[in-house]
């Protein structure tokens, strides 16, 4: 696998071009932020009127319309919410797209999953961060960077790639490395990830846990230490030295009770599972269901987000971070 750093790219393309970031959320604002101090001068924030375009407007950037800014730009960047691209696309962007600039994504889900379908006289490109906008824009401040993948679906320019490259090394993944996927690979292994390991089941892991603690009469706090504390410790162990060196780290008595228990609780029927939710992703029944609840208005997310809120681990967990800040 190649992987490609700063002197690979040439950021001096997309610093000559009109790029406008649709969008002002998670990773809008972020990658927003970053584009301007990585030296790009004609850049503008396209969004609705409300509070996104208000604190684009704050934070110094243009603002335009969706339809005037598919206009104007070189290269327009995706960051709306993945369930409504499809309609924004349609309704505001594709008659008015110049033919010869680039649309670019930074998940996916539209194009694999055909709620998009571009116009052929455009590039259509991917550059994803791996990880959350707040994170890539201190790792950009700390002069460091957060891995990116990227993909072309479309080289209508003939320069796409390139065009790719010089925009992750605008976003500062340059400084730790970017990787080419598919539209296809990235979507799909992301939704995956997403409800088989890391939002779905290690939240599910670690309340299940607590639940069977408390359930036998321990006390609140010792089960949260134990079953949801804890899990930062790992994930910083993993991140810094792999799987099997982490367990150098702990306990043989430690070691010696994840061999006895891993594999029971994530036990065959568990794997089976997890070709059933990739089964579902790829076949497109996930997305399905992702847009029926975008369209009734997240009947089953407000739910979801609702029982969360209410669960008792919520009142302890606040008390117990105030000790360890
Ligand atoms: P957010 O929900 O945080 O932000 C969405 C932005 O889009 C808001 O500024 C919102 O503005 C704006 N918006 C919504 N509807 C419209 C519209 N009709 N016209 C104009 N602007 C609109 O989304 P994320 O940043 O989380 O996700 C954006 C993309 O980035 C997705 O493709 C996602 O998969 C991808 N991604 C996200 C990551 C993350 O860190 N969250 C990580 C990697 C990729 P308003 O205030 O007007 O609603
Ligand atoms: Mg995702």
């Amino acid at each position: 696998m190649q992987v490609y750093f700063d002197a690979d790219a040439d950021l001096s393309l997309v610093q000559e071009k009109k790029v406008a970031v649709l969008g002002y959320g998670n990773q809008g604002r972020p990658q927003a932020l970053n584009l301007r101090d990585s030296g790009l001068r004609d850049l503008i924030v396209a969004a609705r009127p409300g509070a996104s375009a208000d604190r684009a407007a704050a934070d110094g950037f243009g603002v335009m319309t969706p339809s005037e800014a598919a206009a104007w730009a070189d290269i327009i960047v995706m960051l709306a919410p993945d369930e409504d691209q499809g309609r924004i696309y349609g309704e505001e962007l594709a008659s008015n797209l110049r033919s010869g600039s680039a649309l670019l994504f930074a998940h996916g889900l539209n194009i694999r999953f055909k709620l998009i379908e571009p116009k052929e006289d455009i590039d259509v490109i991917l550059v994803a961060p791996k990880g959350p906008g707040t994170a890539l824009r201190q790792l950009y401040l700390d002069s460091k960077g957060m891995v990116s993948l990227f993909a072309i679906e479309q080289d209508a320019s003939g320069s796409a790639e390139a065009i790719a490259l010089s925009y992750a090394v605008a976003l500062g993944s340059g400084r730790a490395g970017i990787i080419r996927t598919t539209f296809a690979e990235e979507c799909e292994a992301d939704l995956f990830n997403e409800q088989a390991v890391l939002w779905g089941a290690i939240p599910e892991l670690i309340l299940a846990g607590y639940e069977t603690l408390t359930e036998a009469g321990f006390s609140p706090e010792v089960a949260y230490f134990e079953c949801v504390s804890e899990v930062k410790l790992i994930a910083d162990l993993i991140h810094e030295r792999g799987l099997a060196a982490m367990r150098e780290a702990i306990s043989n008595t430690a070691e010696f009770g994840a061999l006895q228990g891993g594999t029971r609780i994530i036990n065959a029927d568990a794997r089976t599972e997890m070709r059933r939710i990739l089964r579902e992703v790829r076949s497109g029944a996930f997305v399905q269901d992702l847009m029926k609840d975008a369209e009734a208005g997240y009947p089953r997310l407000r739910a979801s987000r609702a029982k969360a809120a209410a669960h008792p681990i919520e009142a302890v967990g606040e008390r117990l971070r105030k000790l360890t800040p």
